[in-house]
């Protein structure tokens, strides 16, 4: 008897063994797709992975109810990068599984082809004799006759046509050719078609020519040699430019290049500026895609003919690679590469890097605001620094000027959220035919809505937060759990009439804006504007062309956007940045603020940064106007060390959620109690979480802070091991456990 151990899509720890029927032994191999059936009566689409004739010894053994592939649709190596992933995350290869692979793979029936339907003589007329038949059949009928001898010329020797095609060049209606149909002269078949767009149309442009810098950083990248290389250059340098030197190179070499971004938002841009060199050898995959465009891009990677370079969001780490000789993480610092919820909870930089030592490939790391992580690395010697410190044709970074709103507040000059500084610098700028970039990292119309009489603000009935008002919608938004409510007329706690909202969120300043500026044309970009597929590509096609003048948006216009006519940007709240309670705070600050500065003056001549904020003394703030990495990171790295941080200490949340917050608040404090048995006074907690109820879960969370040199393999081990004791415990039934490993 064979024995099949396989993947099931679910947070379950381990592999589980079927037997494998008898003449399917054939058709199960390692990484097809097997239907298995769990518990009383369902059924999964598990992904084989070893076969062997061990017999499982003292459980029932279920049998394959089929295979469901003839291929494998994993590669080895995916699977070790599943295996380590797993792993270092310390959770279920089946979290892997489930997030890894396009849903159309993980269920049987789950993709289908698209198809077109195509046009052919029926068995009964395929003869040159027989056709004559049919034309005398039809002669009377001047239209149907008309049909099928255009409809013979466009085959010639083909089988068929698309209706399409033969409708449009007959000029026919749908209804004469189904008459030839119904005659059992023609028929219909349906032939399936890719969804993959081709490289949109493109025609192939040369690669520009580095500059002096450029070409000196280019040449220092490639002396590296398989030394991971951080390519820290100021905004506006031409780090793209160099990208695409290297990935011109690899697809010379035949290698395969993978290159990932943080948001969706800049894959428009970098796309069409890679398309115009590439153009289709390369691919897109992230999360706007269908699921059925998802399992187009998969299975061709695993064909003959793979794409030659894939630009993707962070999930793009986990397509199939079979030779890949580049990666290149852009905006390495961003924070989105890191996946939160669901599990498994991985850095896509992380996984990059196992992925290019699996396969010898080199990887560069670029961003003008290095991560605290990369940095260190950089210093320590374990990535190549190579720095750009000017920008391309020596254009100056932009002048930042920072205003005192708490100042102006008082001396009562704001325009709704606007300081007179940044109002003149919009006007002026608008009235010279520049553009405006305007940042603030809240969407909605305000963050707050609030009794004047009695303080009472509205809550989420499943989250422990405040409500977001959006006026779009006229409704009141959760912003963790996506629930809405009408905004009330009145108090429910004291009846006043008297509720009013306060603060700003993008639609806010969009409405404050065109208040001042009502001829001008403003766009606003942030996650409500932006759901459908196109939406980006759309607004961002606007700016650029000048159909907009003021492009308003959260971080989604902070990043890596190249737009050449903005000459103001306004930071409109930096404070909401910086107010955040996380030890990371100052870090994603420098890195949001320098970033959304770096959108000014990209083309020619100097461009302006209006910085607002109400603690324009804080030290982040002047490091940022002066540029001032170095002094940054050399502060925040006294800080890390007092308090045992990244990238000092290693972290490890724990997180526990339950429905019932005294079953969280026992099995916290268990929790917390076993790891200190072993760990000691790394462990910190449980406490409450800043916002410690979402989408009707209690939630706790531990800290466990690791100094350099601890044994992680040992403390992996020790953390599943005493999940699985708290997860077995009856007092604690339904309980979730998880762990996130080096958090964001
Ligand atoms: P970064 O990625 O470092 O922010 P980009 O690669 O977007 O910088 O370059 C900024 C601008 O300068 C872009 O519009 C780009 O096309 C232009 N640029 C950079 N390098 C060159 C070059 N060698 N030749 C022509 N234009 C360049
Ligand atoms: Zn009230
Ligand atoms: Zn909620």
């Amino acid at each position: 008897m064979k024995y099949v151990d396989c993947i099931l899509p679910l947070g379950v720890e381990g592999l589980l063994t079927y037997s494998v029927p008898e003449g399917m032994e054939q058709r199960v191999c390692p990484f097809v797709r097997l239907l298995v059936p769990l518990g009383k009566s369902k059924t999964y689409t598990a992904l084989a992975v070893r076969i062997h004739d061990e017999e499982p010894k003292g459980v029932e053994v279920k049998a394959v109810i089929d295979a469901l592939d003839e291929k494998p649709v994993l590669l080895p190596s995916q699977y070790d990068i599943w295996k380590w992933m797993a792993e270092y995350y310390i959770c279920p290869v089946g979290d892997i599984y489930r997030a890894a692979m396009p849903a159309g793979l993980k269920q049987e029936d789950g993709y289908r082809a698209k198809t077109e339907t195509w046009i052919r003589f029926t068995k009964s007329y395929q003869g040159a004799k027989e056709q004559a038949i049919a034309r005398e059949m039809v002669r009377r009928a001047a239209k149907q006759s008309q049909v099928l001898s255009v409809f013979a010329d466009l085959i010639g020797e083909n089988e068929g046509v698309t209706k399409e095609e033969l409708m449009n060049t007959a000029h026919a209606t749908s209804a004469v050719v189904k008459a030839l149909i119904d005659r059992g002269i023609l028929e219909t078949y349906e032939v399936p078609v890719g969804r993959l767009g081709t490289g949109g149309g493109c025609h192939m442009e040369r690669i520009k020519p580095l500059s002096e810098a450029q070409t000196k950083a280019y040449d220092e990248v490639n002396a590296a040699g398989a030394t991971p290389v951080l390519l820290q250059g100021v905004t506006g340098s031409g780090k793209t430019e160099i990208y695409i030197h290297l990935i011109r190179d690899a697809v010379k070499a035949g290698k395969q290049v993978l290159y990932i971004l943080p948001e969706i938002a800049l894959t428009v841009q970098i796309m069409q500026r890679l398309q115009c060199v590439f153009g289709d050898e390369m691919g897109i995959y992230h999360s706007k895609y269908s699921d059925a465009e998802r399992v187009e891009i998969w299975q061709k990677q695993l064909s003959d003919n793979p794409y030659k370079i894939i630009l993707g969001a962070r999930s793009a780490v986990l397509l199939p690679f079979t030779d890949l000789g580049l990666i290149i993480i852009d905006e390495e610092h961003d924070p989105s590469f890191k996946q939160q919820d669901p599990a498994p909870r991985y850095h896509a930089r992380s996984v990059a890097m196992m992925l290019a030592k699996k396969h010898g490939a080199k990887v560069v790391l670029g961003t003008a605001t290095p991560s605290m992580e990369s940095f260190n690395n950089a210093l320590s010697g374990k990535f190549r620094l190579v720095q750009l410190t000017e920008r391309y044709r020596g254009l100056q970074l932009p002048k930042i000027e920072i205003v005192n709103t708490a100042d102006m507040q008082r001396r009562k000059m704001m325009y709704g959220p606007f300081s007179p500084r940044l109002v003149n610098a919009m006007k002026s700028a608008i009235s010279d035919g520049k553009q405006v970039i305007l940042f603030l990292n809240r969407r909605g119309f305000a963050p707050i809505v609030e009794c004047r009489d009695c303080g009472w603000v509205p809550k989420c009935e499943n989250c422990d937060v405040s409500l977001t008002m959006h006026k779009t919608t006229g409704q009141l938004t959760c912003h963790y759990c996506g629930y809405t409510y009408t905004i009330p007329k009145k108090c429910p706690s004291c009846f006043c009439t008297d509720v009013r909202d306060h603060g700003y969120g993008t639609e806010k300043v969009e409405e404050k804006l065109m208040e001042l500026f009502p001829e001008v044309k403003v766009a606003r970009m942030d996650l409500d504007t932006t759901r459908t597929k196109n939406a980006h590509a759309r607004i961002i096609a606007d700016f650029s062309a000048g159909k907009t003048n003021v492009l308003i948006g959260t971080q989604m216009v902070s990043k890596g956007l190249d737009f050449g006519n903005v000459s103001v940007v306004g930071i409109v709240n930096a404070d909401s940045i910086l107010n955040t309670p996380d030890f990371r705070a100052y870090e994603r600050g420098f890195q949001m603020l320098s970033q959304v500065s770096g959108r000014a003056g990209r083309k020619e001549g100097q461009g302006l940064v209006i910085l607002q904020t109400k603690q324009p003394d804080v030290p982040v703030i002047g490091q940022v106007v002066r540029n001032d990495y170095r002094t940054f990171y050399k502060t925040q790295c006294e800080e890390r060390q007092m308090f045992k941080y990244p990238p000092f200490h290693r972290l490890i949340y724990v997180y526990l959620r339950h429905a019932k917050d005294p079953v969280v608040e026992t099995a916290g404090i268990e929790m917390a109690g076993r790891m200190r048995q072993v760990f000691g006074s790394r462990v910190l907690g449980p406490d409450r979480p800043s916002v410690a109820r979402v989408k009707s879960m209690n939630i706790r969370k531990i800290v466990l802070k690791l100094e350099p040199g601890i044994d992680l393999p040992r403390v992996r081990l020790c953390l599943r091991q005493i999940r699985q004791i708290i997860m077995q415990d009856k007092r604690y039934a339904s309980l979730q456990v998880y762990y996130d490993v080096d958090p964001q």
